[in-house]
């Protein structure tokens, strides 16, 4: 079988990782959740002390901690999943958070943060047999993927999606909190000068709001089948 890019690009919550990852352990690709790694660029900007409490971005604070940044995916045996390591630390928890999430988007906007982590994308991504979640993967990181999906859902259907997710974590959050922060991360992710969320004129659109996850499967394997048939 023929081995293709997977390209997922969509709004905040739209259930892109979920998606990816299962169609990634379904085909034995590899999965990589690009916005674990802004997110784990984010929490250490905050560590280092480069965001100030009302969201203040030090710009040249975090640009001069870049070179310090190493970012790794490495199988978690429990789960089955991939973990997030950030300097050799897992930060799948920490990435998650409130906090993290209200940042995120500031600093997934500045251009030597997105350069660094788009070329570490491509580098994974060489060998084929990925399927890669975020905003700008059919656009910018893989523009010649073979297959490349937009997802996006209701909102009401995403902020409890998210709020569940958070909840059951043991987050305190409230679904205001939620709505509001992928509200403002939708706005400045679409409307940002570098690489905004945009479907790619090749995308295929799934709107998922009301499809089961095996729905959406049968629909996606549909198309794969028919990219990877055939060829070997
Ligand atoms: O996918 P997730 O919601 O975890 O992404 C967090 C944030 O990271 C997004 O809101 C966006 O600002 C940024 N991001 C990005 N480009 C990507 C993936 C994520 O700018 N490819």
């Amino acid at each position: 079988m023929k081995k293709i890019v997977i390209a997922i690009d969509g709004t905040s919550s739209s259930g892109k990782s979920s998606f990816a990852r299962r169609i990634a352990a379904k085909l034995g690709y590899i999965f990589i959740d690009t916005g674990a790694m802004y997110r784990a660029v984010t929490l250490y900007a905050m560590r280092r002390g480069c965001i100030a409490v009302d969201g203040t971005i030090d710009t040249e604070c975090l640009i001069a901690g870049l070179p310090e940044v190493t970012i790794e995916f490495r199988p978690n045996p429990v789960s089955g999943n991939s973990d997030i390591y950030l300097n050799g630390e897992n930060v799948e928890q920490p990435i998650r958070t409130i906090e993290v999430s209200d940042r995120v988007s500031a600093v997934s906007q500045i251009p030597a943060v997105r350069e660094q982590l788009v070329e570490l994308q491509r580098l994974i991504g060489t060998e084929k047999g990925v399927v890669m979640d975020g905003r700008d993967i059919g656009t910018v990181v893989f523009p010649d993927a073979e297959l490349k999906l937009f997802m996006t859902a209701d909102p009401e259907v995403r902020a409890m999606r998210r709020y569940r997710e958070l909840t059951e974590r043991g987050e305190k959050v409230s679904l205001e909190e939620i709505i509001e922060n992928i509200r403002k991360r939708d706005q400045a992710d679409m409307t940002r000068a570098v690489s905004p969320l945009k479907k790619a004129p090749d995308a295929l659109t799934l709107d998922n709001s009301r499809m089961s996850q095996e729905e959406q499967m049968v629909w996606v394997m549909e198309k794969i089948n028919k990219l990877t048939q055939g060829n070997s």
